[in-house]
């Protein structure tokens, strides 16, 4: 039966972490997945997720399965992350949220709910977008398009060109929109632009879906839910994904929420059945350690402050890191202007490499880079910047 069966590529970019595993090179530098790293390139658990699962150890008392939509307090926690306190969406009921296995988890359920209830629509995303939303887009025979984003020349925000692309799409479509640290470019619109778009999806009636992944690693956590709420404040529905795996650093335990928004709070409801039936056929309902986790620190005074200041720092030494890498490179003699990458948001900038600088780096240097050139940022620390820029000022000569 599965003699036919041809093997699937290796995933870009996690296949890129299994060559950088089996590469001897002890001086090797992974710039590739994007899993934050600390200034000793590990990924560490957070002291706050440590904290809250001794409480959790002593409190549970049962391994009963969660509902389809997921445990109460985690999902009241999610929204006033992602809505800010006091709002009405909330005391109006007007957003349903459900627990889903990471923010793909969420995207998955969304394109499901996508394809049957909305049968004719075609989803667009940014070019260039996240690897994977294409494809979970596709398995379930959604219509992908793409609308312009990235200015190759500038390395900015292509924002007259994203506007007219976008002014194109049909009321009753979908269009993707990166909450904050859009991979993988790292740029984002500004207040201003978010308003200009908010205004076009509410003229042009279609459906914003959000891809919130990085709430936190941008300016902040309020800062950076503000393209969201504008859009809230124009449009009268939307659906949210977003995900906990980066901001807690809890990637393996697969935290994440599907929310929908409209505004009538029977319709929110009605719609939100059709996506806890979604969820049942899927994978039935969520796993619960990783939301417990989120709900126990969200609801602790001492552990949620813990938590933000963990978080500021994971998004300080981020922001450090690009600096002292467009300074770094600059020492070495690079004489391309990367000064660009000081301003972008999150783990990730497009480094402008090409594929054939990027495939120098990984052969000579034992530098890992997706193929695209983007680079994750936090794979950078004060010890490795020397040789990585010294790498990259060779390859760029
Ligand atoms: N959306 C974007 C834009 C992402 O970058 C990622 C993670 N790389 C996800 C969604 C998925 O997150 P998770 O690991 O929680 O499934």
């Amino acid at each position: 039966m599965f003699e036919h069966i041809q093997a699937a590529p290796s995933d870009p970019i996690l296949g890129l972490n299994d060559a950088f595993r089996n590469d001897p090179n002890p001086k090797k530098i992974n710039l590739g997945v994007g899993v934050y790293k600390d200034e000793q390139g590990t990924t560490p658990i957070l002291k706050s997720v440590k904290q809250a699962e001794e409480r959790l150890l002593n409190q549970e008392t049962s391994k009963s399965y969660l509902s389809i939509e997921g445990s109460q307090a985690y999902r009241e926690a999610v929204q006033t992350l992602l809505f800010g306190e006091d709002t009405q969406i909330i005391s109006k009921q007007l957003a349903q949220t459900a627990q889903t296995p990471g923010g793909t988890g969420a995207l998955r359920v969304a394109a499901e709910f996508i394809r049957k209830h909305l049968p004719n629509a075609t989803i667009w995303v940014s070019n260039p977008t996240w690897a994977n939303h294409q494809a979970v887009f596709q398995s379930v025979n959604l219509e992908v398009g793409s609308y312009a984003y990235y200015d190759v020349d500038t390395k900015s925000l292509d924002f007259e060109s994203m506007l007219a692309g976008l002014s194109q799409v049909p009321a009753g479509d979908v269009v993707l929109f990166h909450g904050c640290c859009h991979n993988p470019t790292g740029i984002d619109p500004t207040p201003e632009q978010w308003y200009q778009l908010a205004k076009l999806c509410s003229k042009q009636g279609f459906l914003p879906l959000f891809d919130f992944a990085y709430q936190g690693f941008g300016a902040g956590l309020e800062e950076d839910a503000q393209g969201l709420r504008t859009f809230l404040n124009h449009v009268p529905e939307m659906l949210i994904a977003n995900s906990f795996s980066k901001n807690f650093g809890l990637y393996n335990e697969r935290v994440g929420a599907l929310t929908i928004v409209s505004d009538n709070a029977d319709q929110a409801l009605a719609a939100f059945t059709q996506i806890k039936r979604a969820v049942r056929t899927n994978y039935s309902n969520p796993p619960s350690h990783g939301s417990a986790i989120v709900a126990e620190i969200l609801n602790s005074k001492e552990l949620r402050s813990l938590w933000e200041m963990e978080l500021k720092s994971m998004r300080s030494r981020i922001h450090e890191m690009r600096s002292l890498f467009v300074n770094t490179l600059r020492a070495k003699g690079v004489n391309q202007d990367f000064s660009f990458i000081s301003k972008q948001n999150g783990m990730f900038s497009f480094s402008g490499l090409n594929p054939e600088q990027v495939s120098r780096l990984r052969k000579e240097f034992s530098i890992y880079i997706v193929g695209s050139g983007r680079i994750n940022v936090a794979g950078m620390t004060h010890e490795n910047m020397e040789p990585l820029c010294e790498a990259i000022a060779a390859v760029l000569k």
